[in-house]
């Protein structure tokens, strides 16, 4: 097939999907860009309630999971501890989109030997115990692993994912299901859903996650600073296997040479607001 026929016929498919009421189009970006100043346009074709509801669901799925093998939010004092941190950095998320401020937030601590945490879209977090206590963590290196997750959360970074994935299934598949659209849209977007939750986020949308997530600790009064002995830790792992985080963030020695050029934007806010007594 010719590249214009092919191109036109993605057009009408998009068009029909929006027009089904299925996906929006447009780019735009999902947040304000801070002192970090993160303003890159973002692709977006699914709408964020798609995004929420696919993330809700893997949630509460989750949660589910965990909680019937008596692993949710075992230890007291530690889901009190995350859920402090979580709501001071929580806090924090006006300054860079202030609706994020009324989204229904949920924190909880899956008792897990596992070293990974995440922010699924709409507010919905879960850290595993095993982080915390193989690494040691300290609460300012929670706070940069929860303000990085919770960075990807705000800046709609599955939605984003889904909608690449849409596009490029509509690229590939959907022509074949041209006559039945109404079905083909539905099981396009749960399959577009599927890939994009778990898969690892491009560098660009790590390096975005890094530069608001060390905002976010900044102006929640917990020392950026942390987000780099964090990774460090990363690195020499705990107790020998390699933290199951890394395998969605790649490559930690370069992201430590990022988090290192943003620090200089973002001290300043950590110093007032620690000197303002501000949490
Ligand atoms: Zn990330």
């Amino acid at each position: 097939m010719a590249w214009f026929s092919f191109n036109s016929l993605k057009l009408i498919v998009i068009g029909a999907l929006i027009s089904a009421g299925l996906i929006t189009a447009g780019c735009q970006t999902t947040t304000a860009g801070g002192e970090v100043g993160v303003d890159r346009r973002q692709f977006l074709l699914v709408s964020s309630e798609q995004a929420e509801a696919g993330a809700a669901q893997f949630y509460a799925q989750e949660m589910q999971k965990f909680s019937s093998k008596g692993a949710l939010n075992v230890n007291p004092q530690q889901t009190a501890r995350v859920r402090e941190i979580a709501s001071r950095l929580i806090a924090q998320v006006g300054a860079f989109r202030p609706d994020a401020r009324n989204w229904k937030w949920e924190v909880n601590v899956i008792n897990s030997k596992e070293l990974n945490a995440y922010c699924a879209a709409g507010g919905k977090i879960a850290v595993y115990s095993g982080l915390i206590d193989s690494l040691h963590l300290s609460d300012d290196e929670i706070a940069a692993v929860m303000g990085h997750e919770i960075a990807h959360a705000l800046r709609e970074h599955t939605r984003e994912a889904m909608s690449e994935a849409v596009a490029q299934q509509v690229g590939v598949s959907v022509l074949a299901s041209l006559a039945g659209l109404g079905q083909g849209a539905t099981s396009l977007l749960s399959a577009a859903t599927d890939v994009a939750i778990g898969l690892p986020f491009s560098r660009q949308k790590e390096r975005e996650a890094d530069e608001i997530g060390v905002e976010l600790m900044a102006r929640a009064a917990y020392d950026p600073r942390s987000a780099v002995t964090v990774w460090r830790k990363m690195i020499s792992g705990g107790g020998g296997r390699p933290p199951e985080i890394l395998s969605t963030h790649p490559d930690p020695a370069n992201r430590i040479k990022d988090i290192e050029s943003h620090l200089p934007r973002v001290i300043p806010l950590y110093e007032a607001t620690k000197r303002t007594g501000r949490k």
